[in-house]
Order: structure tokens, then C-alpha cells, then sequence
């Protein structure tokens, strides 16, 4: 099968690289992974999107996940022209902020107190903060292969060896800064109690993404949340749960709600945003009391709270609170779950599925992936043919093999098909 002429796409990507640095306004989207031109996207509509050389796809990407009904639904359209008719953002208070903060605290079990943000990381950043403002100490814990936006202390990678002083992951962060980030491996507890041990009375918070979201999709493994949890509570540290992605994805609650582990604070983003720019963090009221003005910890935004993200994220939350529509999505994601590993199995090619809900990654690895170490060792390689030949295929994926696919109420049953049929004829190919 030949890949499809697209002409207007690679125009629109010439053009953009003299624009915008690598053509792009986030680094995944130039598919440096996968090669070849992006696909310019002139539209979508509930599971697909139709690129400027007018071809359709079937949308796994999803805006990486806030799209939870799919492209365009009416009710989330609806409400951001009705908001917008209204003016699009004042500098004073509104109705809205307080309709959303009310659904996010009635819904995310830890929180009782948030704070509206743009972005996931303004979310992080301005918990890290608090976090530190909290305690008094300056260190944290994150995880090797967790992204939680691109703050300076978050990119942060492992020195040699897990259990050491972090390294700038990018030029331009400072040493002096990355030195406080300490690195753990994910799912792996004593790699957590040594950085603790090491570090007595440092340590002012650990970040995790209770699902690794932003290596594929690793879940963790049994009591992992829960020694995070003793730990930090022994330490005195501050537990926060990024659900940036995982918040009204996996469920309403997210992931804190299924597993029952209750972090300090929790960081959320895309899905309260209805697919416009938001983020936001909350907690404990005894933590977030200490946010300005009502306490000292200063974080403020011009267009925090904005009239079209809370309309767009309060119509989301909305319908999501129908009954039925976690169990919908988890019929979907298990559906697709079950084709792939069935194609791959019929083309003798190894996979593993990670799954969570409507959030999954399929590894070209033979065995359990748990750790990122596990991500690391898949067939890398051989992913890149097969994201092309879904593409030839009419499905668009996520451009790395480790990023999460989404699903939304939007992928039917019939679709769902289309992909796995799809995935026959990729993998028999590769
Ligand atoms: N945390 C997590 C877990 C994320 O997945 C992301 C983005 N994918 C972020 C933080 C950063 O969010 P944003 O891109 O909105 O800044």
C-alpha cells in the first residue's frame, strides 16, 4: 500500500517551519518519531477528523485526551457560542468558575479546594509550589518516564543510576534547579524509600501519574499508590497525584477514586476544559488556603477561570456524569484491546496492551510492561512502520510509540472495528 499523496498538508508544513520552530507548537506533533509530513487537520467531527487534503481518519489521538465525547459535540459547542455571545473573558469573577469548581470538588475525592489554571502546566508548577511553600523543603520525587508539563523542575531526567541528583532534560533549565529533583522508577517502592532515606527532612513532595500515561499506558502495580501514600505520610511530605490526564478520564473521580488512595493534592487539566485551554489544582482546604489571597503562596493568571474553557468544561462534566458512560468506554477500550492483541497474535507479532478504561497503548514486547525500563525494551523500531500503515489504513495514532491512545463516547462499536481491521492489515504487513 502506498502512502497518500498530500499535497496540501506538506505545503501547509513548509510554510509553518519558517514560522513556528519545527513547524509546530508542540514538539510531538512533527512526528521527529514516525517521519513524514503531519497531517493538517481542517476539521473533526465526533471519532474523525478530515486533514486539508480532504482524507478522513479515525482519531486515536484526541487532542491527547480531553476530548472524552469526541470532536464537536453539540452540547460543549453549544455552550462555548453561548458563552462567547456573552464576552470572552473580564478580569472579575463569574458564575461559571464557581459551577465548575462545585462539579470538580463534588466529583475528585481529595479535593476540597481548587484553583483554576490554562494548562496542565501551569497546574504542576503551581502545586510544586505550594508543596514547597507546605513544607519548607525545596526537594521532590518524580518518576523516570512521568511528564507533568514543562516547568523547570519537572524536566528533570535521572542521573547514572536511579538514585541520583537530577540533570537538566533541556538546555536552559538551570542546574542549581534540577538538583532538587530527585528521580525514582516508577512502580518500583524502594527506589522511593532510598531517595527518602538519602534525603531526611528534604523532601517537599512527590508527583506521580498514578497511570503512566505519557510512557504508553503503564497502571501501577499493586500497592505502589498505597506505599506512596505511607511513605510520603511518614516523611511528611506532600503527595501529589498529576490526573492531568487521568482526571474524568478513567473515571469521574480519576484514578484516586479506583484505587481508593488519597493524595494531598491532585493536578487535573484537559477533560475540565471541554477541549479548550484550562487547568487546575486542589486539595485539602488546609493546603489550598495557603494559595493567595487567601494565604501567601502567590499563582495568579489573567485568563484563569475563562468564561469559554468553564462553559466548554461544565458542559463536559455534564455529560459525563450520565450514568453509564464509564462502563460505555470501558466496553470500548476493552473491545479494541481484545482486536489488537487477536490481530497481533494471528501475525505472530508480540504485544501487550496497557490499558486503563478508554486510555491504552499497545507495546510490540513480549512481555509485562511495568516499568519504564519495560517501555524502553519494546520494539520500537517495528512501531513505526505499523503507525504508518494504520495511517494508509484511514486511523490516525498518536505519532510515538509512547504516547496514549484515546477513545470517546464517539468510537462505536463499528468503528472500534474499522481500527482492529486495520490493525490486521498493519501488523500483517510489518
Ligand atoms: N501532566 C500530565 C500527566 C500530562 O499528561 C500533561 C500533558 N500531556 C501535562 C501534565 C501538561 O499539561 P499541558 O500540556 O496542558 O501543559
Amino acid at each position: 500500500m502506498n502512502a497518500r499523496p498530500r499535497p496540501q498538508s506538506e505545503a501547509l508544513f513548509d510554510a509553518a517551519q519558517a514560522l513556528i520552530p519545527g513547524g509546530v507548537n508542540s514538539p510531538v506533533r512533527a512526528w521527529k518519531a514516525v517521519g513524514g509530513t503531519p497531517v493538517h487537520v481542517a476539521r473533526g467531527y465526533g471519532p474523525l477528523v478530515i486533514d486539508v487534503d480532504g482524507y478522513e481518519y479515525i482519531d486515536l489521538v484526541m487532542s491527547y485526551g480531553p476530548l472524552m465525547l469526541g470532536h464537536a459535540p453539540a452540547s460543549v459547542t453549544e455552550a462555548i457560542i453561548e458563552a462567547a455571545e456573552r464576552g470572552t473573558t473580564y478580569g472579575a469573577p463569574t458564575g461559571g468558575e464557581v459551577q465548575l469548581a462545585r462539579k470538580i470538588v463534588e466529583l475528585v475525592p481529595c479535593v476540597e479546594k481548587v484553583r483554576l489554571v490554562n494548562s496542565g502546566t501551569e497546574a504542576t508548577m503551581s502545586a510544586l509550589r505550594l508543596a514547597r511553600a507546605h513544607t519548607g523543603r525545596d526537594a521532590l520525587i518524580k518518576f523516570d518516564g512521568n511528564y507533568h508539563g514543562h516547568g523547570d523542575s519537572f524536566l528533570v531526567k535521572a542521573g547514572s543510576g536511579a538514585l541520583t541528583l537530577g540533570e537538566p532534560d533541556s538546555p536552559g533549565v538551570p542546574k542549581a534547579l534540577a538538583e532538587l529533583t530527585l528521580v525514582a522508577d516508577y512502580n518500583d517502592l524502594a527506589s522511593v524509600e532510598a531517595l527518602f532515606d538519602q534525603n531526611p527532612d528534604r523532601i517537599a513532595a512527590v508527583f506521580v501519574e498514578p497511570v503512566a500515561g505519557n510512557m504508553g499506558t503503564v497502571p501501577p502495580v499493586a500497592g505502589f499508590l498505597e506505599g506512596l501514600r505511607e511513605l510520603c505520610t511518614r516523611h511528611g511530605a506532600v503527595l501529589v497525584f498529576d490526573e492531568v490526564m487521568t482526571g474524568f478520564r478513567v473515571a469521574r473521580g480519576g484514578y484516586m477514586e479506583r484505587c481508593g488512595v488519597m493524595p494531598d493534592l491532585v493536578t487535573l487539566g484537559k477533560v475540565i476544559g471541554g477541549g479548550l485551554p484550562i487547568g487546575a489544582y486542589g486539595g485539602r482546604a488546609e493546603l489550598m488556603n495557603q494559595v493567595a489571597p487567601a494565604g501567601k503562596m502567590y499563582q495568579a493568571g489573567t485568563l484563569s477561570g475563562n468564561p469559554l474553557a468553564v462553559a466548554a468544561g461544565v458542559a463536559m462534566l455534564n455529560e459525563l456524569s450520565e450514568p453509564g458512560v464509564y462502563e460505555g468506554l470501558e466496553a470500548t477500550g476493552a473491545r479494541l484491546e481484545r482486536g489488537l492483541l487477536a490481530a497481533a497474535a494471528k501475525h505472530g507479532v508480540p504485544m501487550v496492551v496497557g490499558r486503563v478504561g478508554s486510555m491504552l497503548c499497545p507495546y510490540l514486547a513480549a512481555s509485562e510492561v511495568t516499568t519504564f525500563g519495560d517501555v524502553m525494551a519494546s520494539d520500537r523500531a517495528r512501531w513505526v512502520p505499523f503507525f504508518h500503515g494504520m495511517l494508509e489504513r484511514g486511523v490516525l495514532l498518536p505519532p510515538s510509540p509512547f504516547e496514549a491512545w484515546f477513545l470517546s463516547t464517539a468510537h462505536d462499536d463499528a468503528t472500534i472495528d474499522q481500527v482492529i481491521e486495520a490493525a490486521d492489515g498493519a501488523l500483517a504487513a510489518i
